[in-house]
């Protein structure tokens, strides 16, 4: 994960302010935890509509949770030739800010995979995670800060019900940031 280089004059403090932003306020109930694993049964054994039914109620439950509007879901069978986002990360989806639209796919562009559940579910909070930038925290853009993708971790591991790891960044030579992920997976 690769954080994006700040705007340098428009939007700027905006952007800070995304990248200071560590944390979410979660809640206190395993509700997006059954929803979770709603999806990860259709993974297995459903159809395509049975997911995006299950993705559906995910969203619909975090989305009342922040008190946004509810943002709709497709699921495709592939990733469509046309991507929103050019990023080499956003392999497994992309959000439409002016839709509101989150759209996910279960198989990879180039091999024909099957996303794992995990990808697909830290895949489904990235993209809510654009929307809240939106939405919630009314920016006019939603930038890969490292408090995106804090919040994201936040979302994905309480969904998860897995402990969320602390997360170890590095400067790179251009003013960016990107996870140390040895660091971050020994935990020190
Ligand atoms: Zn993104």
């Amino acid at each position: 994960m690769l954080t994006e280089t700040p705007p340098r004059k428009a939007n700027r403090a905006e952007f800070l302010e995304s990248d200071r932003i560590k944390t979410l306020d979660l809640p206190q109930n395993g509700c997006w935890k059954t929803c979770a694993k709603a999806i990860e049964s259709a993974m297995k054994a459903g159809t395509s509509a049975d997911v995006r039914r299950a993705c559906a109620d995910f969203l619909a439950a975090t989305s009342e949770f922040y008190r946004t509007p509810t943002c709709a879901v497709r699921v495709l069978a592939a990733r469509p030739l046309r991507v929103r986002e050019n990023w080499a990360t956003e392999l497994f989806g992309d959000y439409n800010p002016e839709t509101m639209l989150i759209r996910v796919w279960m198989r990879t562009a180039v091999r024909k995979e099957i996303t794992s559940f995990g990808t697909f579910l830290s895949t489904l909070c990235h993209e809510f995670c654009h929307h809240l930038d939106f939405q919630r925290f009314g920016y006019p853009d939603s930038w890969h800060t490292r408090g995106f993708y804090e919040r994201t971790a936040a979302l994905y591991h309480h969904a998860r019900g897995t402990a969320p790891k602390r997360l170890f960044w590095v400067p790179t030579a251009d003013g960016r940031w990107r996870i140390d992920w040895p660091r971050t997976n020994r935990g020190a």
